[in-house]
């Protein structure tokens, strides 16, 4: 479910650094956002799954949804 090993990231071929922090530790976990709450509120569009980034100074969480392919 979940790689608890901090490691460095990068995004579009950007280095990921905390808006925070500044720090560049994250922890990664997959969100699977395909619940009955979105697809009542109709945000079918977030039915996939999403990358979390856990900064692992302050714990701030980055979201991003990989494109379609
Ligand atoms: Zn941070």
């Amino acid at each position: 479910m979940s790689d608890l090993h901090p490691d460095q990231y990068n995004i579009a071929g950007k280095k990921l650094d905390c808006p925070i922090c500044n720090h560049d530790c994250f922890t990664i976990r997959h969100a699977l956002l395909n619940t009955r709450a979105t697809t009542f509120l109709g945000f079918d569009f977030l039915n996939k799954k999403a990358d979390n980034y856990v900064c692992q100074k302050c714990g701030h969480i980055m979201w991003f949804l990989p494109p379609e392919r």
